[in-house]
């Protein structure tokens, strides 16, 4: 597909009839827009062809021209992914009076796209495991992250630092607790600050 014109630095253009006939030329094609394939965004009121406006949100909801965001923001997590959820009776360290929460992602392989390092090549994808109490705390951090998931903030493709390996999914910043034992240098419990520092590094992505 053709590259936005916006991506290529276009979006400042102005021509010489100025703001009358900006309003009829789409800042992303830079074509005339025809009234039945023009549409405005309701607060900037922007307007643009409604087939170039839709690509455009596909990888940024914000409008292309004044940077007026319309909605949350996706990361670089690859599509396709699943996120699951089971709860266990057996307490973690330091939340005994609780059941546990079990996640499970699976982030199938793919093909990289635009927003990722390589586009093009392959990635190799990954299933990973991680734990929350099942305590208030613990099942609000839980929504979080299924919100964080649901944007694509979980995981992103690019440079293992742990394994070196290139091209794989990884973590994106938003820590889990991989392990049941071991505290904070084993990724597991106890750590009693875990649920307070995954609040905010959630908050540091938009996710409060
Ligand atoms: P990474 O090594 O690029 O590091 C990203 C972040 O994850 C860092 O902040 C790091 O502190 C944290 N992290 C590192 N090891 C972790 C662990 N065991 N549990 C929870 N957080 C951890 O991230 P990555 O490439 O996603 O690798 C993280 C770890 O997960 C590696 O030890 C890797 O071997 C392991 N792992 C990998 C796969 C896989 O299929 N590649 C599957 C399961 C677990
Ligand atoms: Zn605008």
């Amino acid at each position: 597909p053709k590259t936005p014109a916006f991506l290529l630095g276009a979006a400042s253009t102005t021509n010489k009839e100025g703001a009358k006939s900006e309003d009829r030329q789409c800042a992303i094609c830079l074509e005339k827009m025809s009234e039945g394939n023009k549409e405005t965004l309701p607060q900037c009121k922007h307007s643009f062809c409604k087939d170039c406006i839709a690509k455009s949100f596909q990888l940024k909801p914000a409008c292309p021209v004044c940077g007026v965001i319309y909605g949350d923001l996706k990361g670089t997590q690859p599509k396709g992914g699943k996120m699951t959820v089971t709860k266990v009776h057996s307490s973690l360290p330091g939340y005994e009076n609780w059941g546990s929460i079990a996640i499970n992602y699976l982030i199938p392989s793919g093909v990289q796209g635009p927003e990722h390092p390589h586009p093009g090549q392959k990635y190799r994808g990954t299933s990973r495991k991680a734990y929350l109490p099942d305590s208030p705390e613990g099942n609000k951090v839980l929504k979080l992250l299924e919100r964080a998931f649901n944007q694509q903030l979980i995981f992103t493709v690019g440079r293992s630092a742990t394994t070196g390996e290139d091209d794989v999914v990884t973590w994106n910043d938003i820590h889990h607790k991989t392990n049941l034992h071991g505290g904070p240098t084993g990724y597991g419990y106890p750590d009693p600050e875990y649920l307070n520092r995954v609040q905010e590094e959630l908050k540091a992505k938009g996710i409060y």
